[in-house]
This record gives C-alpha cells, sequence and structure tokens, in this order.
C-alpha cells in the first residue's frame, strides 16, 4: 500500500513520524526531570501490600538518614517512634486495607535519633485487574510547626500534656466516652506535703522527683484513650475509659501504691517513709451521663481534699448523695 503513496504523501508520513519522535524525546525529557524532582525533592515511599518498602526517593533518605540499602526491604518500623501508639497505626492498616486513602501527622524517628513529624498521605496502588498490590506515600516535613505546637500543650519539666490542652479536650473526650457508653474515670492527684519535701532536700530534688512521678504516670496510662495532665505545681490529673467504679478505684490505688514505692525519701512525710500522693476520683457512666466537666473538676477535687482529710497516701472516690 505504502508503494502506492506519491512522493508528496510519503514526506508527509515521514515529517509526522519525525514529530512525533520529537514528542516522545520531548515528553521523555519532561518525564526525565519529573522523576529527578521527585527524586531529589519529595518524599515519597512505595510498598508491597504488606509495609515492606520496595522504593523510596533519595530526599526521603537524606531526610531520614537512613540509605536505600537500609529501607528497602524493611518496613517503616525502621522510623516508628516509641510516642507512636499501636491504636493509630491499627486504624491507618484498617483504613487502608480498605483501599481508602488514609492521611495524617506521625511522629517518627530519625536514624540519629531525633524526631521527625512528617505528614502522611497513603494512596493504595491496584494492579489492572483492580488487585490491591501496594500502598505509595507522599510526605512533608512539618516537624518545625509540630515542635511548636507541641511546646504549646506539653509541660516543659514533666513533659506530661499541661493545664492548657486539659481545657482544650477535656469535653471532647468526655462526650466521645458518653457516645461510646463508655464509663470514663477521672482522677485528681496531689503529692503529700510536697513544700516540706522541697524545704527538705531541695528544689532540683523536688523536680526530679515530679519528672520520676510523671514518668510512672505515663508508664501505668499508656492505653490510647488514657491522657494524663500536670495541671500544675505538684498537682496532676489523668484519665481513662472503660473501668467500673470498683475497677477504678483498684487501679488508682495500684497508681497510689506504686508511687509510694517508687521509694523516693521523704523523711518529713508523716504518713510514710517515701514521697506518696493522694487522690480524689469521679466516675461518669451510665448512670450519671449528665456529669459535666465542670463537675467532674470539682467533684474530684473535693474527693481529693477529703483523701487529704482522711490522713493522705490514699484514694477517696466522689459518691453523688
Ligand atoms: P499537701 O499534702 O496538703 O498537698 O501539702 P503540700 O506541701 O504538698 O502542698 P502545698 O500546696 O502547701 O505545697 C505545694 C508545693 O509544691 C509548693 C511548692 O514548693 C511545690 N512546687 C510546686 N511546683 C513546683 C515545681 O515545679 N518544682 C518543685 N520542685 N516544687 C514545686
Ligand atoms: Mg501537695
Ligand atoms: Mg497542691
Amino acid at each position: 500500500m505504502g508503494d502506492n503513496l506519491s512522493l508528496h504523501d510519503k514526506s508527509v508520513q515521514l515529517k509526522t513520524l519525525e514529530e512525533f519522535n520529537q514528542t516522545i524525546k520531548t515528553n521523555n525529557k519532561d518525564i526525565m526531570e519529573y522523576i529527578h524532582i521527585m527524586e531529589e525533592h519529595v518524599f515519597t515511599t512505595k510498598t508491597d501490600k504488606t509495609g515492606i518498602i520496595i522504593d523510596v526517593t533519595n530526599s526521603f533518605c537524606e531526610l531520614t538518614g537512613f540509605n536505600k540499602d537500609e529501607l528497602i526491604g524493611k518496613t517503616h518500623t525502621i522510623i516508628k517512634h516509641p510516642d507512636t501508639k499501636e491504636i493509630f497505626f491499627k486504624k491507618m492498616w484498617k483504613t487502608i486495607l480498605n483501599g481508602d486513602i488514609w492521611e495524617n501527622d506521625i511522629k517518627n524517628l530519625k536514624k540519629d535519633g531525633s524526631t521527625l513529624w512528617l505528614h502522611v498521605v497513603i494512596f493504595p496502588r491496584y494492579a489492572k485487574n483492580r488487585r490491591l498490590i501496594g500502598f505509595s506515600s507522599i510526605r512533608h516535613n512539618i516537624t518545625t510547626t509540630k515542635k511548636l505546637e507541641q511546646e504549646a500543650i506539653h509541660d516543659v519539666l514533666t513533659g506530661l500534656f499541661n493545664r492548657r490542652h486539659y481545657n482544650k479536650i477535656i469535653t471532647k473526650e468526655l462526650q466521645r466516652a458518653k457516645r461510646g457508653q463508655a464509663s470514663f474515670t477521672f482522677v485528681m492527684m496531689d503529692i503529700d506535703y510536697f513544700k516540706q519535701y522541697n524545704d527538705t532536700y531541695g528544689h532540683h530534688k523536688g523536680d526530679e522527683a515530679l519528672k520520676t512521678i510523671a514518668h510512672l504516670l505515663t508508664k501505668k496510662l499508656s492505653r490510647g484513650s488514657d491522657y494524663c495532665f500536670r495541671l500544675g505545681g505538684e498537682e496532676f490529673a489523668f484519665f481513662f475509659t472503660g473501668l467500673t467504679a470498683e475497677e477504678s478505684i483498684d487501679y488508682t490505688k495500684n497508681i497510689c501504691l506504686e508511687v509510694e514505692k517508687l521509694h523516693i525519701n521523704h523523711i518529713k512525710n508523716k504518713v510514710s517513709k517515701y514521697l506518696t500522693a493522694s487522690f480524689g476520683i469521679v466516675i461518669s457512666d451510665m448512670q450519671t451521663s449528665s456529669y459535666s466537666e465542670e463537675f467532674i473538676y470539682a467533684a474530684s477535687d473535693k474527693a481529693l481534699y477529703k483523701a487529704k482529710k482522711a490522713g493522705r497516701n490514699q484514694v477517696v472516690m466522689h459518691i453523688e448523695k
């Protein structure tokens, strides 16, 4: 058929082919440029459907401090920060395995041990037959903003949440528990004879004791729905959900005992050789679902006052008369 083409037709055909080649070359160049930009400036990773990393960009390596060989074949656990709770990742997996896009801020660890906050978007990847084959992610470094945000809601000395954060989340968390028909236990805690502790051992030792106690609270309240705060001075608060009144008292009594078992010497404590604390509890459950944040605060404070009056180093629960 080609043989029947006129010279003019042939030259038109050749020209079209040349233009086509040129277009491919230009497109290829554009694609190569895009790939280069991605490699050097965009933090992306690609995994199989079990989360094993199969590709990362150079910029992601530079950001995390790991090289490609250290990342490929591993999971993102390699950059997991111990502060990020398992429940967080469980929810992520549920979303992406469902084929949905997942987006959130994640606290990570760089190879050098420093914190790296990333805003992450994870997309499912599919084969032609719509079978899920893995995931791609794109990340933005939000460490600076996040650090400022975190500083605003944490207590500098102990690292616990501060009163500002307490004010911000308490109503929301109380409502969340009500919606989920879960009991909500709120505990106010105050260290016993702490003024005497400072007077005896010095302010620096006092600070150390506050840090040790905060660490114990963090350890004892590590579930996704647990929260603890330093409300100010030597006063702490924490809440948890899903326990009955009896279980809540037992759990708090155990914390009371563990504070004493830290064996922080306190010779001026009139109730023990060691530093102790008193606790006031209030529980909001199906029977008391009308409890407001203000009521919970006032009632736990009153219960704490009773614990102090009754001899300290103990737990008192608010009882509705
Ligand atoms: P009580 O058993 O009745 O609670 O007596 P207390 O001495 O613990 O209570 P009081 O409210 O009289 O004293 C609290 C003390 O806590 C006063 C202050 O010296 C100490 N304190 C508050 N904030 C800090 C802090 O950040 N660091 C240190 N080291 N001490 C603090
Ligand atoms: Mg005190
Ligand atoms: Mg106090």
